[in-house]
């Protein structure tokens, strides 16, 4: 007998590509049928059968505060009964706005957008502006959303120019896309020592979390920030995954870092979809309409997003222990899987930092996107399988990164590392 999931899915099939509104979500990498999930609470979600997840995917990273937050709801209802949408200046992201600067000081303006690929794709475009020049540089398994640009084969050598790894992308647009491999500044002071003079900016997930979480060697974003300044090229730092996840200041914070522009998405909307980008009034008001630089929403800063978000970011700033709990779960959990797959004789690499992890089923230390390929991604997806059906509910693919929120706890650890346990030996049979 067929689940209720699967009857959505050959429904979903006919309707949608893959039946998805996003690739990942097929569960292509993994196999099966993606279940369908109707309900979240806390750090649990439910799928249409009834089954209950232990949910580690937190919406691919929203969910700082898990499912269906009272603070979350409470403000997104308000704000829709006030209206849903205005295409005027509304209140709401002024408040957003000060919350979101008040962590980054290198910041002084923010404009909001609907998506992390808008704030990433408009960031290029102010750079580029700001320095009369059009190549950039984009790390080898770094993922900037899907604006053409952007779009650029991993796997090319430091000093190759940009070839489409997507159809329908122009080489034209991509032949100003140089790849580097990330973490190799050796590669990257050669590279700047070529092209140094022709980049508009050097875009950087800081921790990676899109080739699973890779974070960086010690000295790497210094020296990124040492050969950008040195080169009249800005630094686009894009946090729209670790902005107020690693810390309240997000990567920017963590390291220290001095970036030119700063991209967000994810946590700053709450579960909604916004996403920003920031810099220094001087390269800020480049953007239309005090600047020439155009970029535009019909839905931009939309008050119920905005009240998510901030929400959401008040929740953080009122708890100050947050990023310390987030921590000690992350470690709990690391140690945990560690532990399982040394039982289990499974040879694994384990990527934290903070409440960003990853399983690498590979022996070798992953800190580029060629030790991310080493992984045994038939084995990830056994061990996927084994997760599922003992209640997790773990990212469906080994290139991304599991998180953490504020809604789990020591006992939520526990059952995902018990459900690892077993899906381990089970994978290694
Ligand atoms: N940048 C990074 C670092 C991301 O992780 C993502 C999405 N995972 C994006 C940009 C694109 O954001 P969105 O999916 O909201 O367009």
């Amino acid at each position: 007998m067929s689940s209720g999931s699967e009857r959505l899915f050959s429904r979903a099939a006919q309707l949608m590509p893959g039946g998805v509104s996003s690739p990942v979500r097929a569960f292509q990498a993994v196999g099966g049928t993606p279940v369908f999930l109707e309900r979240g609470e806390g750090c649990l979600v439910w799928d249409v059968d009834g089954n209950e997840y232990v949910d580690m995917v937190g919406s691919w990273g929203p969910l700082i505060l898990g499912h269906s937050h009272p603070a979350i709801v409470t403000a997104a209802v308000a704000a829709l009964e006030r209206g849903t949408s205005f295409g005027a200046p509304s209140p709401g992201e002024i408040e957003l706005a000060e919350l979101v600067l008040a962590r980054y000081p290198g910041s002084e303006r923010v404009r909001f957008v609907n998506s992390g690929t808008e704030a990433t794709m408009s960031a290029l475009r102010v750079a580029r502006a700001a320095t009369g020049r059009d190549a950039f540089v984009k790390f080898e398994g770094n993922y900037h959303g899907h604006a053409d640009p952007f779009l650029v084969a991993a796997g090319s050598g430091a000093l190759s120019t940009g070839v489409p790894s997507s159809a329908g992308v122009p080489g034209d647009v991509t032949r100003h896309t140089l790849v580097a491999a990330y973490n190799d500044l050796d590669g990257l002071e050669r590279l700047f020592a070529e092209r140094g003079s022709d980049l508009a900016a050097v875009i950087v997930e800081p921790v990676v979390g899109n080739m699973g979480v890779v974070p960086p060697r010690p000295g790497f974003l210094e020296g990124l920030r040492r050969l950008t300044r040195g080169a009249g090229a800005m630094l686009i730092v894009d946090e729209v995954m670790t902005g107020f996840r690693l810390a309240a200041g997000g990567a920017v914070e963590r390291y220290g870092l001095e970036p030119d522009l700063v991209t967000w998405g994810k946590v700053i909307g709450g579960g909604f979809p916004v996403g920003a980008y920031g810099g220094p009034a001087a390269l800020m008001d480049l953007v239309s309409p005090v600047g020439a630089v155009y970029q535009a929403g019909t839905l931009s800063g939309n008050p119920v997003a905005m009240a998510a978000g901030v929400a959401t970011l008040r929740e953080l700033a009122s708890n100050h222990d947050v990023y310390r709990q987030l921590e000690r779960l992350g470690e709990r959990l690391e140690r945990g899987l560690l532990a399982a797959a040394s039982d289990a004789g499974t040879p694994v690499t384990v990527n934290r930092v903070g409440s960003m992890i990853t399983v690498f089923f590979t022996a070798q230390p992953v800190e580029d996107l060629a030790g991310a390929k080493s992984s045994d991604t038939a084995a990830f997806a056994r061990w996927f399988r084994g997760l599922l059906r003992r209640g997790v509910y773990w990212p469906p693919s080994q290139f991304e990164a599991a998180f953490v929120s504020a809604a789990h706890d020591a006992n939520a650890i526990d059952r995902v590392v018990a459900a690892a346990a077993a899906a381990f030996v089970e994978a290694s049979g």
